[in-house]
């Protein structure tokens, strides 16, 4: 999409935007459900859901009431005072999920910031000079500096050097690495990871592969830290994908499905690691505010009464059988994988024309790492909403591979 920028309506390409997105040609104007209609008022389902945000689908009636409300009572005040919301939100997260505390953010990015300087501040108060943080190949964590310098793709840093100091990468999947990191570094505070790597391209890792670096982080003394912005909130057929093995982390970042919408992100963390953040270490001027609290009370609300965890694992399985039966034996396509809601298909060749064909079908999906489409539709989809989005998406496929 280099080159003249294509006029197509206010919402779209602007001589004024930073052209920080080679965007598609289609702008949105309404959306409800696992529906959108474009500023032509042409209908797509949208099968990647913002990026694993819009889990409840678009324009969600209790999102929306919600947020109506509360704008007409209040929106801000500051983290110099009190928050109803915000202590109901950590209270119904710490109760989901096990953890003590939580600290508000604006975006995934920020939560990360928060999970880094926890855990270089838990260094320091160990009295270690440099802390440096275990991180892998193939993760993301964000555009920031330090997230990007923790996250594990050249094209994202290349430019912006000098890089943030303090990170060891090891290979994803590899619990030998980081046993030999232990042994080598005895600056090491922490590590880094995300439970299944999602702009890697849905990157599932072996069963037990959480619990091993659980052990790992305990014969350390280091903080295990999930990165579970992407595979939160139900995501993966869990409330949190930590929850498919038997663990607790120290630390663990949300964001994406956390305000179906509404910025907002959190870290969360346990035990000793609930207490390094101390008045004046950390802040943020909106994060937390009664705005993106109440959206987030919301989504917990909905998420919890439809038992949406359930209805992510059933839907992901209906997804991954249905693609395999209609596209599994295709030449061009080597591999299907899914955990809960979060699916991927391998191709022999990039993927990033199929994003265009798959649109032109009514059907949005998402194109990564290269050879990876990958799919993170809404936890809310019917089973005929869900076998609609396949029908769509076997058809761009077919399409792509003329
Ligand atoms: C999206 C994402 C982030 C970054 O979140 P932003 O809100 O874009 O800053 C970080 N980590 C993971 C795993 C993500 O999927």
């Amino acid at each position: 999409m280099r080159g003249a920028p294509v006029a197509f309506g206010v919402f779209g390409m602007n001589e004024h935007l930073m052209q920080t997105y080679a965007r598609l040609p289609v702008a949105f104007a309404r959306g409800e459900g696992v529906r959108l209609w474009d500023t032509d008022g042409k209908e797509c389902l949208d099968a990647l859901s913002g990026i694993a945000v819009c889990s409840l689908g678009h324009a969600n009636p209790a999102v929306s009431e919600a947020l109506c409300a509360q704008a007409g009572e209040l929106v801000h005040t500051s983290n110099l005072y009190g928050i109803e919301n915000q202590s109901k939100l950590g209270d119904a997260l710490c109760r989901l999920s096990g953890m003590d505390k939580a600290f508000f953010s604006n975006s995934g990015a920020e939560a990360n910031e928060a999970a880094i300087k926890l855990a270089r501040l838990y260094g320091s108060q160990k009295g270690v000079a440099d802390p440096a943080i275990v991180v892998m190949e193939g993760a993301f964590h964000g555009r920031t500096l330090a997230t990007l310098s923790a996250t594990g793709n050249r094209k994202i840093q290349a430019g912006f050097e000098p890089l943030v100091s303090g990170f060891n990468r090891v290979p994803y999947n590899d619990l030998e690495a980081v046993q030999r990191v232990a042994e080598n570094n005895p600056n090491v505070v922490a590590v880094l990871v995300e439970p299944v790597q999602g702009e890697n391209g849905v990157r599932i890792p072996d069963a037990g592969y959480l619990a091993g670096l659980r052990e790992n982080c305990d014969a350390n003394g280091w903080l295990l830290m999930l990165d579970e912005i992407q595979t939160g909130m139900c995501r993966t057929g869990r409330w949190f994908a930590f929850q498919h093995e038997d663990i607790l982390p120290d630390v663990m970042t949300l964001a994406k499905a956390l305000g179906n919408g509404v910025p907002i992100g959190a870290c969360l963390a346990h035990g000793v690691a609930a207490d390094v953040l101390g008045p004046g270490t950390h802040g943020s001027t909106f994060g937390g505010n009664p705005l993106m609290c109440r959206a987030a009370l919301a989504v917990v609300d909905v998420m919890e009464s439809d038992n949406l965890a359930d209805r992510a694992e059933a839907l992901g399985q209906r997804f991954a059988d249905g693609l395999s039966s209609r596209i599994g034996g295709l030449d061009a396509v080597s591999n299907i994988r899914h955990k809960g809601l979060m699916i991927a298909v391998d191709f022999d060749r990039e993927t990033a024309p199929l994003v265009k064909i798959a649109l032109d079908h009514g059907v949005l999906v998402n194109a990564t790492a290269g050879n990876v489409m990958r799919l993170l539709p809404p936890l809310v989809a019917t089973d005929e909403e869900a076998d609609a989005m396949i029908e769509r998406i076997v058809a761009a496929v077919k399409e792509f591979l003329q």
